[in-house]
C-alpha cells in the first residue's frame, strides 16, 4: 500500500543529496530524503571544496555558514619529491573569478549545515534511520520501498534520485549497466589534532603532496589545529604494512614531515591497523537514467581522489539536475525522462573526462618505475616554471574548466624541467 506521494525521492543524504534537496526545497518541490545513518556523522577525514563547490555554496547562500565552521583556506599546494625537494607549487591565484582558493574541512560539518537549512523548507522531509530497499516503475511513477526501524514503507515518487554513494543499491536494483572498477592501490586516511608542541613543519598550513617511487603521502589542514593525511597503500597490501609495524611506518612519515610521528603517537596512534583503509572505485555507466530513476554523485560516477573532485561534481550534478526537475514537475505529472536525459547529456561527458584524467594521473603518480618517476619529476618542475601550464592544471582541478595538458604541453614541461 502506498503511504506517501512525493515529487522526488532522494536516496542518500550525502553531498549530492543534500545539495539537491536544498535546490528543490527553495523551489517548493515536495521531496523526501532517506538515509540509513542515525544522523550526520564524522567520516574521520578531510575534503577539499574547490572553487566549483564554493560557487554552488554561494548560490545557495551557505558561504557565511561555511566560513563560520573550522576550516582552512588553501591558496596553493606544494608537490615534493620523496626527499622533500620542491617539484612545483600549484597556486589558485592564477584563476580569475571569485574564488582563487579552495577550502578544506571535515565534510560532515558542511553536511550538517546543509541539513539544518532544510528545516526551513516544509516541502522537504528528511528521514534518518531509513534504508532504501528496492524500487519499481509503475506507469508514470516509481514505487520506492524503504524501511525505518524494521517497518516497511512504500512511497510513490515522480522521480527517484539515487545518491546513495559508490556502492549504490539504487544502481544495482535498477537497470543500469556499466563498470564498477576497484583501483589496484588504496589509501590509508587519518585525521589528527596538532599537539601543543607540534613541529613547525607539521603545523605549516600549506597542503603538501609527497610523491616518490611507488609512494604517495598527501597532508593537508582541515582546520588551523587539525590535519588529515592520505597514504597510498601499494597493491592494497595491508598485511605487509601491518607486519612492518607502526615504528617503521612512522619513521617513513617522519622522513617527509619531521615531528609527525610524535604528534601521531601523542594523539593515540598505537598500531597501523587502527588506520582505516579506503578502496578507490571508478563507476562508469552506459546511462544514468532508467525510466523515472536517475543517478547522481558517486552512485553515477565515483572517481579517483587524485582529481579531488568527487564532492564538487556531486554538487554540480545537483545544480544541473534541480532546475530540469523543477521544470518537468511544474509541467504536471507527465514523463520526466526528457529532463533526466538532458541532465545526463550535460553532466556525463564532464565526469568521463575526469575519469580519463584520473586514470592517467594514477598511472603516472602511483608508479614505482624509476624511469617514469624521473620523467614525472621533470615534467612537474617544468609545469612549475611555465605559468600557462600551471594555470591549466589549476583550472582543471578547481572544477572551473577542463584543460588537460596536451602532448605538446607535456613536451614543453619536460624540456623546461631539466
Ligand atoms: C578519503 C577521501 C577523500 C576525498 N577527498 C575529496 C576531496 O578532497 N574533494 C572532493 O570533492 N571529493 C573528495 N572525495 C570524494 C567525496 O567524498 C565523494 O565523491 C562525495 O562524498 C560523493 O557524494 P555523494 O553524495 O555522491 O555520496 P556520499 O557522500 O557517499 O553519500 C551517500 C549517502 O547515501 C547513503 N546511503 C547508502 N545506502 C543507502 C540506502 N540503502 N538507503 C538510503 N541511503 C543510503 C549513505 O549513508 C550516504 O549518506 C573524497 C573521498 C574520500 C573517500
Amino acid at each position: 500500500m502506498i503511504e506517501e506521494e512525493w515529487d522526488v525521492v532522494i536516496v542518500g543524504a550525502g553531498a549530492g543529496g543534500l545539495t539537491l534537496a536544498n535546490y528543490l526545497g527553495k523551489a517548493g518541490i515536495r521531496s523526501l530524503i532517506l538515509d540509513p545513518r542515525p544522523g550526520i556523522e564524522s567520516l574521520g577525514r578531510g575534503e577539499l571544496i574547490q572553487p566549483l563547490g564554493l560557487e554552488i555554496l554561494e548560490e545557495l547562500s551557505f558561504l557565511e555558514g561555511l566560513y563560520g565552521l573550522p576550516h582552512c583556506r588553501n591558496e596553493s599546494f606544494r608537490f615534493l619529491d620523496g626527499k622533500g625537494n620542491l617539484l612545483m607549487r600549484s597556486r589558485y591565484s592564477c584563476l580569475e573569478g571569485r574564488f582563487p582558493f579552495s577550502i578544506s574541512l571535515e565534510p560532515h560539518l558542511l553536511d550538517q549545515l546543509m541539513l539544518d537549512r532544510l528545516a526551513d523548507f516544509p516541502c522537504v522531509r528528511v528521514v534518518f534511520g531509513a534504508r532504501y530497499l528496492i524500487h519499481r516503475q509503475e506507469g508514470e511513477r516509481v514505487v520506492v520501498e524503504w524501511e525505518e526501524n524494521g517497518k516497511k514503507v512504500s512511497s510513490s515518487a515522480g522521480v527517484l534520485v539515487g545518491d546513495d554513494g559508490r556502492r549504490s543499491l539504487v544502481r544495482s536494483s535498477g537497470d543500469f549497466s556499466g563498470q564498477v572498477v576497484t583501483y589496484k592501490d588504496s589509501y590509508l586516511s587519518w585525521s589528527f589534532d596538532l599537539s601543543p608542541g607540534a613541529s613547525e613543519i607539521l603545523a605549516e598550513q600549506e597542503g603538501r603532496y609527497f610523491l616518490s617511487a611507488g609512494k604517495i603521502f598527501f597532508l593537508f589542514p582541515v582546520s588551523p589545529t587539525r590535519r588529515f593525511f592520505l597514504y597510498m597503500l601499494k597493491d592494497r597490501d595491508r598485511r605487509s604494512l601491518d607486519g612492518q609495524g607502526l615504528d617503521a611506518f612512522l619513521a617513513e612519515l617522519d622522513g617527509w614531515v619531521g615531528g609527525i610521528a610524535r604528534t601521531l603517537r601523542d594523539g593515540g596512534l598505537r598500531e597501523t591497523s587502527q588506520i582505516p583503509e579506503m578502496a578507490v572505485l571508478k563507476v562508469l555507466l552506459k546511462s544514468w537514467v532508467s525510466g523515472n530513476t536517475v543517478l547522481m554523485g558517486d552512485a553515477a560516477h565515483a572517481m579517483n581522489p587524485h582529481v579531488a573532485q568527487g564532492r564538487n561534481q556531486a554538487m554540480e550534478d545537483a545544480r544541473v539536475l534541480a532546475p530540469l526537475l523543477c521544470e518537468a514537475i511544474s509541467r504536471g505529472r507527465g514523463n520526466p525522462t526528457g529532463a533526466l536525459m538532458e541532465y545526463e547529456r550535460i553532466r556525463k561527458p564532464v565526469t568521463e573526462q575526469l575519469h580519463r584524467l584520473a586514470d592517467e594521473m594514477t598511472l603516472v603518480w602511483n608508479s614505482g618505475n624509476p624511469l617514469v618517476v624521473k620523467v614525472r619529476e621533470r615534467v612537474f618542475r617544468g609545469i612549475g616554471r611555465r605559468p600557462p601550464l600551471e594555470r591549466k592544471i589549476v583550472r582543471t582541478i578547481s572544477g572551473m574548466g577542463f584543460e588537460p595538458l596536451t602532448v605538446m604541453d607535456r613536451m614543453n614541461a619536460f624540456l623546461s624541467g631539466g
